[in-house]
């Protein structure tokens, strides 16, 4: 297991289409243990392979029970409901900003042995899981949200009991 860096908005790796994985073989299981360290390192709840520049549909998701998903080749299978929220990411380091997303969602995923299994998330975790696949076809959450915010910003606006 490695700690990776975590590419930041700008790099090109992550506004690249990933590549499916087709061999679930060792090399497959060190990306997967390498997110998944450098997921925990920097305290997140989800991380996707581009961010650590490799492109392949590969991403770790931290669920309701904080067990890390592992999850190849994922589609959104069914979503539901609707949320808003503010978002942030590893990839966008101390902004966030508010996103509308869907309050429960449902992912077709394979595991790293290749089996499928579907998994479905609420709130948070669905909000992540909408977030970490859109990382596979090259898009940020900055795109769906006008303002961002720095921490600071946003304990301002609570202090002063206004909504960002
Ligand atoms: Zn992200």
């Amino acid at each position: 297991m490695a700690l990776r860096k975590i590419l930041t908005m700008g790099d090109p790796a992550l506004s690249k289409c990933c590549r499916p994985v087709e061999r679930f073989d060792q090399k497959l299981h060190d990306l997967l243990d390498d997110l998944k360290e450098t997921l925990a390192r920097a305290e997140g709840v989800g991380l996707a392979a581009p961010q650590i520049g490799i492109l392949r549909r590969v991403v770790i998701v931290v669920d309701a029970e904080e067990n890390m998903i592992e999850l190849v080749n994922p589609v959104i299978v069914s979503q539901s409901g609707e949320q808003e929220g503010m978002e942030g990411c590893l990839s966008v380091p101390g902004k966030w900003g508010k996103v509308v997303r869907p309050n429960i969602v449902t992912v077709r995923a394979q595991d790293r042995n290749g089996d499928f299994f579907e998994t479905t998330g609420e709130e948070l975790v669905a909000r992540c899981f909408c977030h970490e696949l859109e990382h596979l076809d090259g898009h940020l959450f900055v795109e769906h949200t006008s303002q961002l915010y720095t921490a600071e910003e946003l304990d301002e606006m609570e202090a002063r009991g206004e909504e960002p």
